[in-house]
């Protein structure tokens, strides 16, 4: 046998899965239940001293997620990966393992909406402070850094999509300052970015979007690199100090490399709940074992639209970074060649009125607030996710009066211009 490691497509039908070891089945069984029996008093101590690896309570481990969180830490480079309920879960769970009340974290002000509000609003309760820095300009991320950053936190490809982060950039920043460096890789998936390979050292995911792919589970993963090294680090007790919750164990020390992934589990997903069913898990299994093909898919459609609206005289811009005359076309060649991703957003000459108009014209289209599907979909920010914003706040989260966002599904190409055609000329 020669040492050779799979390559992408054969990691993405085959990692973390054997035939299952009761009956042989091949696709990845739903284990549908609570708990698990021990084999006697000694195998649960151990369990629950982890001193073993085993499953207890589906809260905490079942064997479907477990290969969920082998495949997508082989397709993103990583130690190990925790499952967990959603991509918001993912991200609670990785601050909280980071953040004590009083600790700041530094994020690139684009990023998924959602994301904005849980760091601006929830996360307050926590005493987690944000601080926002610009991702078009990654020396604002050092000018930001207190001795009370925890963390710096990006999108690879940002929302509303056509933004491509200088991941290396912002990882020379963190490397220099000692702070563990988190990539919200939803947008781009492990198919068209590796984030890993461009300093990043935790991988958070909304499962909901591209890994499951077919708008129908929600669900996250947290992916540890392995790089940073937690223990002996005061500023991180989670993982430096001992754990009275088991036993005084130091997690950063027993578990080396994937000790953070360890710690999401046992300290965050254990006491905190957000746990991924089972099938659920299996949905988004199934969604992975097609996610290069799709991926490839979803840019080549993409770039094939956005060349059509360029041209459009009803359309003032387009923001895709696979056109050559994009700010973003150097960054996307030089971190997603294979392309730029499915979501994109587009300006509408006649502004508002021809966006509310647009969205009710398509048909092939879906109106709704999510991306990631093989269905394609559209939504005008200003009359919907961002209604509650003032002008001025709208333009500024680039979900001005005119922007119409896209996510470009699987279908054929010349159907969604035809849609895209007749639903401008009635707009
Ligand atoms: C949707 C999304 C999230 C949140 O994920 P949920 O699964 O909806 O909780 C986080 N980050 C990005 C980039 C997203 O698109």
């Amino acid at each position: 046998m020669s040492d050779r490691l799979p390559g992408f497509n054969t990691l993405a039908i085959h990692a973390g899965a054997a035939p299952d070891a009761a009956t042989g089945a091949r696709a990845t069984p739903i284990y549908q239940t609570t708990s698990f029996v021990f084999d006697d008093v000694d195998h649960a101590a151990s369990l629950f001293g982890l001193q073993a690896f085993g499953n207890i309570y589906s809260r905490i481990g079942n064997p479907t997620c477990s290969v969920l969180e082998e495949r997508v830490a082989a397709l993103e480079g990583g130690t190990a990966a925790l499952a967990v309920a959603s991509g918001h879960a993912a991200e609670f769970l990785t601050f909280h393992t980071l953040l004590q009340p009083g600790d700041e974290f530094i994020a690139a002000r684009k990023l998924y909406g959602g994301s904005i509000n849980q760091f601006n609003h929830a996360y307050k309760n926590f005493g987690w402070n944000v601080v926002w820095a610009d991702s078009d300009d990654p020396s604002s991320f050092e000018a930001a850094i207190t001795p009370r950053t925890k963390a710096i936190f990006v999108e690879s490809i940002a929302n509303p999509g056509g933004v491509i982060v200088d991941l290396q950039a912002i990882a020379a920043i963190a490397k220099k300052h000692r702070i563990p460096f988190i990539v919200d890789n939803t947008m781009a998936s492990p198919y068209l970015i590796r984030p890993f390979e461009h300093g990043a050292d935790i991988i958070v995911h909304s499962a909901t979007k591209f890994l499951g792919g077919h708008g129908n589970s929600v669900g996250g993963l947290i992916v540890d690199g392995g790089s940073f090294n937690f223990a002996g680090d005061d500023r991180y007790p989670m993982l430096s100090k001992p754990r009275p919750e088991y036993g005084g164990m130091v997690l950063g020390e027993t578990f080396g490399n994937f000790g953070f992934a360890i710690a999401c589990r046992v300290l965050g997903l254990r006491d905190l709940g957000p746990a991924l069913s089972p099938f659920n898990a299996f949905l988004i299994l199934n969604g992975i074992e097609t996610l290069p093909l799709r991926m490839q898919r979803h840019s080549d459609n993409a770039l094939a639209v956005a060349e059509h609206l360029a041209n459009h005289s009803k359309v003032s811009w387009v923001s895709y970074p696979g056109l050559r005359s994009d700010r973003y076309h150097n960054l996307a060649k030089q971190y997603c060649p294979k392309g730029a991703g499915a979501v994109f957003t587009f300006g509408l000459k006649d502004g508002y009125e021809a966006g509310v108009k647009l969205v009710s014209n398509l048909k092939l289209f879906s109106h709704l607030a999510n991306i990631g599907d093989t269905r394609s979909l559209v939504i005008h920010p200003a009359s919907t996710t961002h209604r509650q914003l003032t002008d001025e706040q709208k333009t500024q989260a680039g979900a001005g009066p005119e922007v119409v966002r896209l996510s470009i599904g699987l279908e054929d190409t010349d159907d969604l211009i035809e849609d895209l055609n007749q639903a401008l000329d009635a707009a």
